[in-house]
C-alpha cells in the first residue's frame, strides 16, 4: 500500500529527524561469528515469538518451546493474520493484472465470516491506491514502461522469508522490503517495533551480506475504511542493542528451560492465557 515516492519521503524524513549515524560494524547482522551478534545457542526461536514482547516475562517461549504448549489462536490474531494475507494477495493481484490482464477477484474465500467485510474492505483499498498510483506514474511520464510503473506503485517484495539460524532463530518472515528497508504491518497494539525490525534487517544481513538501515512500521486500522500511520527508523545502534538483548534473553529461556514465571499483566490476545491465567 505505500507508494515508492511515499517510501522515499519516509525514508528522507527519518534520514533528517534520526540523523545518519554509521551502524557500529559488530551490530551488523553478518557480524554473526562473534559476540554481540553471536547467539549464546542456536535453539531456532522465531523471532515473532519475542521482538514485540508481547509476554512481558517471556513465558510464551518457555511454553511452547521447552513445554510443547499449542498456542490457541485468539480473535484478534485470527483478524491480523487474515488482513495481513488481504494485503498480501491483493499486492500480488495487481502484479497479476497489470502483466497477465487477470481482473483482481478479492481477498478469497477462505476467511472467518466475521472477518469478511475488514478483508474486503482492505483488499478494495489497496487495489484501488495500486491502480491509481499505476495510471498516474504512465500518464505523468514518471514510468516509461508497465515494470516501472508496478515499481513506482507497489514497490514493496512481500514474505520475504530468511534463515535466521546464524543469530539463534528459525525463519524470519519480514512483512516487505522495499528500496534497502524492512517494512512490518500492524493491524493491532505493536510495541517494540524499531526493535523488531532491527532483528529483521539483522536477519537479512545475515543472509545476504548487504547492509538495512531503515525500518517502516505500517500500523492499519481497518473498521468500514482504511486508516493508516506509516514511520521510518533509522536502524542503529540504539534498536540493534534492544533487539540483541531480547534475543539473548529468549534464547536463554529456551535453552536452559528455565520458567521465568507468569507476568503480572497478560493481553487477553495472548495465545497462552489459557495456559497461565485459566
Ligand atoms: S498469559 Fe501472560 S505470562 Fe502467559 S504467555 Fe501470555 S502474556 Fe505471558
Amino acid at each position: 500500500m505505500l507508494t515508492l515516492l511515499e517510501i522515499a519521503r519516509l525514508l528522507r524524513r527519518a534520514r533528517i529527524t534520526d540523523g545518519q549515524a554509521e551502524v557500529p560494524p559488530e551490530l551488523r547482522g553478518w557480524s554473526f561469528d562473534k559476540p554481540p551478534v553471536k547467539p549464546p545457542a542456536y535453539p531456532g526461536v522465531a523471532l515473532s515469538d519475542f521482538a514485540y514482547g508481547y509476554c512481558p516475562t517471556g513465558r510464551n517461549l518457555y511454553l511452547k518451546y521447552v513445554l510443547g504448549e499449542r498456542p490457541q489462536p485468539t480473535r484478534p490474531l485470527l483478524e491480523g493474520q487474515a488482513l495481513h494475507a488481504a494485503l498480501f494477495k491483493s499486492v500480488e493481484d495487481f502484479r497479476r493484472f497489470v502483466y497477465a490482464g487477470v481482473p483482481m477477484s478479492g481477498p478469497g474465500e477462505d476467511l472467518p465470516k466475521d472477518v469478511r467485510p475488514k478483508a474486503e474492505a482492505l483488499y478494495r483499498y489497496v487495489a484501488a491506491r495500486l491502480v491509481g498510483e499505476y495510471h498516474y506514474v504512465l500518464a505523468s511520464g514518471l514510468a516509461r514502461s508497465r515494470d516501472a510503473a508496478v515499481f513506482y506503485a507497489a514497490p514493496i517484495c512481500t514474505q520475504v522469508a530468511v534463515d535466521a539460524a546464524p543469530l539463534g532463530l528459525s525463519h524470519a518472515v519480514v512483512d516487505g522490503v522495499a528500496l534497502g528497508a524492512v517494512v512490518e504491518f500492524k493491524f493491532g497494539p505493536a510495541q517494540n517495533v524499531d526493535a523488531a525490525l532491527a532483528g529483521y534487517a539483522m536477519a537479512l544481513e545475515a543472509e545476504y551480506g548487504a547492509p538495512i538501515d531503515y525500518g517502516i512500521h505500517v500500523q492499519v486500522w481497518v473498521d468500514g475504511e482504511v486508516e493508516y500511520r506509516a514511520q521510518a527508523y533509522h536502524l542503529g545502534e540504539g534498536p540493534r542493542v534492544k533487539f540483541l538483548e531480547a534475543r539473548d534473553e529468549a534464547v536463554d529461556i529456551v535453552a536452559s528451560g528455565r520458567d521465568p514465571g507468569v507476568a503480572p499483566q497478560c493481553p487477553r490476545a495472548c495465545p497462552f492465557y489459557h495456559a497461565c491465567r485459566s
